[in-house]
């Protein structure tokens, strides 16, 4: 049995497929003629386009639009002057072409990969999948599946997202990946399919051969090889069992969320654009429970205008019709960049200048998200939390701001709702220590566990040689959990979660115990965790 990373849920018995994995030979040989050089590359590029386009309406019949929209990014990559020129300068600089395009892909996933937030670490990933694809091209290898059995097991070093759309979910049930882990973009569009993966399994190619029969766990993130006769029958009752579940599942989208002893708990969801809000809806939400609100001001040139942002804050109100929506100010900085804002280079991002750190410092920035806000509050239940808050004075700072904008917009005969409750993300040890004096400031909390987990037990989130150490249930995370809730409570407040360990199957219990009163996650965790919580006393 081999043990991996569970990264889609369900399971699956098949035959192997392995996925042939070609190593390029890339050598830094300067060419002879560099005109031919990058005629050879504006070819690979168009043959690559034509490609693109097909895996494109594929993706599109098995997967939908919004998921097809990947390759329109990926597509827009080979029109982008500053990628492809790129590769042709290096090319002019003297450099073959498939070493050029290698140092403009580690240079491009170098920075994608280094911020912290998982929107843009994906964007490593696509940048990744497009200069493979070129590579290819200029290599002369092709690389695309040939998949003819039904019930297939696909196995492969990594997937990209354009393999991933590739497969025929006629005859593709599961997947498994040497590498990887739950945020990669293959563990995110293996949950899309709905198909169970394992992630993260090492060696997997080289352990399993071709036609194997396969057992796929992806609930518990194991694989079976050769399964006896009785392990089989096993898993097929697993598998019925799994199955019938889910189709439960839907029956709780108008399911309120309560406890055995009554209970009330809100389960909403986290967004990061504002399409997002439609999954949500459809996952059966009390409500917007974050809404991250720098990829408004990601993927642009210049900042959103005022009006551009007002139209997005109104767009999720009016979606959830009156249920409470928790905008999240700009949390960028450090490690999260925008092209458009020069910021100094630190040495421990992390612990650096971001979020309300960088807010109340540029505050003409600032006053432009907070007007947005205001403006939209009459549009629904708006709740406003500041990202990052280490201590009081950062509150009672931006809620000095809140009243020098609200006082210019009604001057100005805007209209702005009096009901908007004001709160913070607790995410930094500091501010779950002094809970109980925070909480008679503000309207409520939100717990940030992913950055609270790193603060509390010095372990970067984004680094795999710490993964270890970085554990939601270590003791010392729990007692600031319980504490920030307690601390919220002793002043007649509410307290809510938004880090990834709200939505996680094992914590869920637990923190109801706490108290917590309100639980945001992916939309996709959203009728499971509802589930759980009805099973709770
Ligand atoms: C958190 O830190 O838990 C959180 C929700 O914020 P982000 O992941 O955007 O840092
Ligand atoms: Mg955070």
């Amino acid at each position: 049995m081999k043990i991996g990373i569970p990264a889609s849920r369900g399971y699956a018995i098949g035959q192997a497929y392995i996925k042939k994995h070609v190593e390029l030979h890339i050598t830094s040989d300067t060419p002879k003629d560099l005109l031919a050089e990058k005629e050879l590359l504006h070819k690979a590029a168009e043959q690559s386009k034509k490609q693109l386009e097909k895996v494109r309406k594929k993706a599109l019949e098995s997967m939908g639009e919004e998921k097809a929209m990947v390759f329109d990014a990926h597509l827009m990559l080979f029109d982008d002057p500053e990628f492809i020129g790129a590769i042709a300068s290096e090319i002019e600089g003297g450099k073959n072409a498939l070493k050029a395009t290698q140092d403009i892909m580690d240079s491009y996933v170098a920075i994608f990969e280094s911020m912290d937030d998982e929107y843009m670490r994906e964007r490593a990933a696509d940048i990744k999948d497009v200069a493979k694809r070129l590579m290819n091209n200029l290599a002369g290898i092709d690389d695309s599946f040939n998949i003819e059995d039904t019930n297939t097991i696909v196995i492969a070093h990594d997937l990209t997202p354009s393999d991933t759309a590739q497969l025929d979910r006629s005859k593709v049930i599961a997947f498994l990946t040497n590498i990887g882990g739950r945020t990669s973009h293959s563990a995110i569009m293996a949950r899309t399919l709905e198909i169970p993966a394992v992630v993260g399994l090492g060696d997997i190619t080289e352990t399993v051969s071709n036609g194997d029969i396969l057992i796929v766990d992806g609930i518990e993130g194991k694989v079976i090889v050769d399964p006896d006769h009785e392990t089989v029958t096993k898993y097929v009752l697993l598998q019925e069992a799994y199955n019938k579940e889910k189709e439960e599942l839907k029956k709780l989208v108008d399911t309120e969320a309560r406890t055995k002893s009554g209970k009330r708990i809100d389960v909403a969801g986290n967004i990061g654009k504002p399409e997002d809000v439609h999954k949500v809806i459809e996952n059966g939400a009390d409500g917007i429970g974050l809404f991250r609100t720098e990829f408004l001001y990601m993927d642009r040139e210049e900042m959103p205008t005022e009006d551009e942002q007002f139209e997005s804050y109104k767009y999720v109100l009016d979606k959830m019709e009156g249920k409470p929506v928790v905008i999240r100010t700009l949390d960028i900085g450090g490690d999260k960049q925008l092209p458009y804002l020069v910021m100094p280079n630190e040495m421990n991002p992390f612990l650096g200048y971001r979020a309300i750190r960088l807010c109340l410092d540029r505050t003409d920035l600032f006053k432009i998200q907070l007007r947005a806000l205001l403006r939209a509050s009459v549009y629904g239940n708006l709740k406003v939390m500041f990202p990052m808050v280490s201590s009081l004075d950062e509150f009672l700072k931006s809620k000095e701001l809140v009243e020098e904008c609200t006082q210019e917009l009604l001057a100005e005969g805007h209209k702005v709702s009096e009901s908007i409750e004001w709160g913070i993300m607790v995410e930094i040890p500091s501010a779950a220590v002094m809970a109980d004096e925070l909480a008679k400031y503000v309207d409520f909390f939100s717990i940030g566990t992913n950055d609270l987990i790193q603060y509390t037990l010095a372990a970067d989130r984004m680094s795999e040689k710490v993964s270890y150490l970085y554990n939601p249930m270590h003791p010392a995370v729990l007692r600031l959990i319980k504490m920030t809730i307690d601390g919220a409570h002793s002043q007649g407040k509410w307290c809510g979660m938004c880090g990834e360990m709200a939505g996680d199957e094992t914590a869920i219990a637990t923190l109801v115990a706490y108290g917590l009163d309100e639980f945001s996650m992916s939309a996709s965790s959203i009728l499971r965790a509802k589930q759980i919580i009805l099973e709770q006393e």
